[in-house]
């Protein structure tokens, strides 16, 4: 137990330094990504030296996913305001938000929200919370899958479940969950999970894992109701 505090503790530092890091090193690839999308589009260059500049395109894209997930851990809390968040509305803008997303995989996602979900959270952080969610379920499934988003209120709680059909998790798998850089995918950060557990703790929620290969996953987060 010591030692998780330990970790959580010097996890909080890394963040800071990473923030301050992150700021400066953004700039400069969002000069050399201007650069190269127009070099993808020029006539004078033959078509491998364009797939060169699509797959530098696609590395700075990581990058840049991965300097968005440290700032998110890194702000500070004075900026993060909790408010009252309608489930409802914040569900929507971040279905829209990864409509196009998985319309380019050729996946869709399904929303249900039944009846009042208010929570008390700052809607930034819960919007991160459900975009690695979301993204994560669409990453996993196959083609032409649906991934369901529902949203219900029970008693003290909204629960809100994310649910696909992919490729689903071994239990060792589940039990990694939230290590920072844990990752299978090949252009994966893996800081997605990690931040997800700290968004769900800080706001008293809970989240659980249901998941067995080869079927599927189904994420269930819950936030006390308001
Ligand atoms: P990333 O998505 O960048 O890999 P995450 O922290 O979001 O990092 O997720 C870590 C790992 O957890 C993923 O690489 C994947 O192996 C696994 N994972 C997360 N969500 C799911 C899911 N819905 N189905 C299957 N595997 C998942
Ligand atoms: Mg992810």
């Amino acid at each position: 137990y010591y030692e998780q505090i330990q970790q959580t503790e010097r996890l909080k530092t890394t963040g800071q330094l990473a923030a301050a890091v992150a700021h400066e090193i953004r700039n400069p690839l969002t000069v050399v990504g201007g650069f190269l999308q127009l070099f993808e589009q020029d006539k004078r260059f033959s078509e491998d030296q364009k797939r060169h500049c699509t797959l530098m395109i696609d590395e700075l894209k990581t990058a840049e996913q991965v300097i968005s997930q440290f700032l998110t851990m890194a702000k500070p809390e004075k900026e993060k305001v909790t408010e009252t968040v309608d489930v409802k509305v914040v569900l929507q803008s971040v279905t829209d938000l990864l409509y196009s997303y998985g319309l380019i995989h050729d996946k869709s996602i399904e929303l249900k929200v039944n009846g009042d979900c208010m929570i008390s959270a700052n809607t930034i952080e819960f919007k991160q919370l459900l975009i690695n969610l979301i993204k994560n379920a669409i990453e996993a499934s196959e083609i032409g899958d649906i991934v369901q988003v529902t949203a219900e209120s029970e008693k003290d709680f909204v629960v809100i479940k994310v649910i696909d059909h992919g490729r689903g998790m071994s239990k060792e798998e589940v039990a990694t969950l939230g290590t920072p850089f844990y990752s299978l995918k090949s252009k994966g950060t893996g800081l997605g999970m990690m931040i997800c557990f700290s968004i769900v703790e800080k706001y008293k929620g809970t989240i659980d894992f249901q998941s067995s290969m080869g079927q599927g996953t189904t994420v269930m987060v819950r936030f006390p109701s308001i």
